[in-house]
Parts: structure tokens; C-alpha cells; sequence
């Protein structure tokens, strides 16, 4: 069993990239893909760990996309080499523009009446701060009763205390994770909202055209018939298949790391297919 979509304390999970190691080592897992938002930090920590307990650890990335005016996450994964450095300097862009989202936000929940303040944000959020922070302080102050409370009410896309930022579009994000010689690979795409199943097949087309390596297929959220339809166009369009949890530790407390939301039991052949696929053209 393998596990590629995870985040540590680094982004908005709560484990340590110390105890996420450990945890994958008592879970049982083959190999594991630390995939923090927008951070390499919990994977650069993790590494040293990783090495000593003999765990097959995937150096990876979860980067906020836009597609046709919507956030589209998207998985980078290095399988054999680390990524080049100009990709890290990119990544320092993301984080400063979130941060500067992150002020921003903190002004507009306080003028809808809360009392929270951007150094408090920051102070959880360690190499990057994110909503998931926003929504702790949230219902540790009794604002909300719970983390999707502060979701619904203030944090979510379409909600009242929202606050956009830089995303880049999509394509240019599949750009750089090639260029930076990783593959990519769409996120839960189940989370596009996309009822139309064409839609999705349109957005998939044209990614895979622009250099798309591969599709989350399997993910906590997704249910047999969805991963039947993901299956379907990752084959259509000549696609890997990537699959994970997307453990964040006590913050979603359903999902257990490997198992995600009940028996999710990605196999390893599915990295080993992975290693197979050569790096992005460029
Ligand atoms: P950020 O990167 O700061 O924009 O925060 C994004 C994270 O917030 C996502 O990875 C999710 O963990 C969480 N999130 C976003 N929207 C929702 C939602 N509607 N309900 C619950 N969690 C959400
Ligand atoms: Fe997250
Ligand atoms: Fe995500
Ligand atoms: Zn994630």
C-alpha cells in the first residue's frame, strides 16, 4: 500500500514531516508522497527521517491552480531527481503571494466582526499559512463549532470572508513542474464540481495536450463511479494514474493515512508505473 497525496505542518496538516515518516512506517506503507501546499519544507525535513527508517519517500508538491476561472489543485512529483532550483525560487512567489492574501483576509474577517489577527495566522501556519489556519483560530474562538462551519460561513471560494489571490493558470503550472523535471498530475478531480462529465473530458483534453502526465484517480473523496470516469480518461488521453489520501492529520479526522476515508489500499504498482513515465517534454 502506498500513499501519495499527504501534507504536513509545513502546509496545513498537523503532523510533524518527523512524525508523518513514523506514521507512514506504523500505517505500513511502501512509499510515501509528501505533497504540502506550495512548500518543499516538510519534504526537505522529512527526507533525512525517511532514509533512516528505509521508507520510500516521493518528494512532491500540491500547487492552487486557476482553469476557466476556478481553483484546480495540482500534484508535482520528482521521482528521480529533486527539482530544479529555479522551481523553488517560483514557489517563494506563491508563498509571498500568499501571505499578502493572507493580510488581506485577516482585514476582512475582522470587519465582519472577528477578532483575529494576521500574526496569529502566521504563528500556526509555520512555511505557509492557509484557510485551514483561519478556520482553527476560528473555532478555538468559538466563532464556529466546526472547521467546515468556518468553511461554509467565511472561508470557502463563494463565501463572505473570502479573499482571492495570485494563482497561476493551470497549463503554466504543468509547465513549470515539467520544466523543473517532475510529472504532474490533476488533483481530486472530483472537487472541480464539474456535473457535466464533458466538461472535465474537455479540461482533461486540453491539459493533456499542454503536457498533463497524469490524473489523481484515487483519493479519499472519490467514490467507485468516479474512479471509473478517471480511469476512463486517463486511458482516453494516455495518462498516468496517481492516487492518495490526502491525510492533513487531526484537521480532517476521517482520513487515515493509506486508508484515507475507509479502504483505500492504493497499491504500489501504481508508483512503479509512475517511475516509467519519462519526464515532461519541455
Ligand atoms: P488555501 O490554500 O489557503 O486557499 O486553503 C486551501 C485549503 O483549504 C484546501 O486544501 C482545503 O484543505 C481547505 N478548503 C478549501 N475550501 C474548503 C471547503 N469549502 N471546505 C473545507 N475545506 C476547504
Ligand atoms: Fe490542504
Ligand atoms: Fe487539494
Ligand atoms: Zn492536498
Amino acid at each position: 500500500m502506498i500513499d501519495l497525496h499527504t501534507h504536513t505542518n509545513e502546509s496545513d496538516g498537523t503532523y510533524t514531516p518527523f512524525e508523518l515518516v513514523d506514521a507512514a512506517m506504523a500505517a505500513g506503507l511502501d512509499a510515501l508522497a509528501i505533497s504540502d501546499h506550495d512548500t518543499l519544507a516538510g519534504y526537505d525535513q522529512a527526507l533525512p527521517r525517511a532514509r533512516e527508517k528505509g521508507l520510500d519517500l516521493v518528494c512532491g508538491i500540491e500547487l492552487s491552480t486557476k482553469a476557466r476561472g476556478k481553483t484546480v489543485h495540482l500534484l508535482g512529483y520528482f521521482l528521480n531527481n529533486p527539482p530544479a532550483p529555479e522551481f523553488r525560487g517560483w514557489l517563494e512567489e506563491m508563498q509571498a503571494s500568499r501571505r499578502d492574501r493572507n493580510v488581506r483576509m485577516a482585514e476582512r474577517l475582522r470587519s465582519l466582526g472577528i477578532d483575529i489577527t494576521i500574526e496569529e495566522v502566521q504563528k500556526r501556519g509555520r512555511s505557509l499559512a492557509g484557510r485551514p489556519h483561519f478556520a482553527k483560530i476560528m473555532l478555538e474562538k468559538g466563532y464556529v463549532s466546526t472547521i467546515q462551519e468556518a468553511f461554509d460561513e467565511y472561508l470557502d471560494e463563494s463565501a463572505k470572508g473570502y479573499v482571492d489571490r495570485y494563482e497561476p493558470e493551470l497549463a503554466y503550472g504543468i509547465k513549470r513542474i515539467g520544466e523543473a523535471g517532475g510529472i504532474s498530475s490533476i488533483a481530486h478531480p472530483v472537487r472541480l464540481g464539474y456535473r457535466d462529465p464533458e466538461r472535465l473530458r474537455g479540461l482533461v483534453k486540453e491539459m493533456a495536450e499542454a503536457g498533463l502526465s497524469a490524473l489523481e484517480v484515487y483519493h479519499s473523496d472519490h467514490n467507485p463511479s468516479d474512479v471509473e470516469q478517471f480511469l476512463g480518461l486517463a486511458r482516453e488521453f494516455h495518462l498516468g494514474v496517481t492516487g492518495g489520501s490526502d491525510f492533513h492529520g487531526d484537521v480532517k479526522p476521517g482520513i487515515r493515512l493509506g486508508a484515507g476515508a475507509g479502504n483505500l489500499n492504493i497499491p504500489r504498482s501504481v508508483l512503479d508505473r509512475l517511475r516509467e513515465i519519462p519526464p515532461q517534454a519541455s
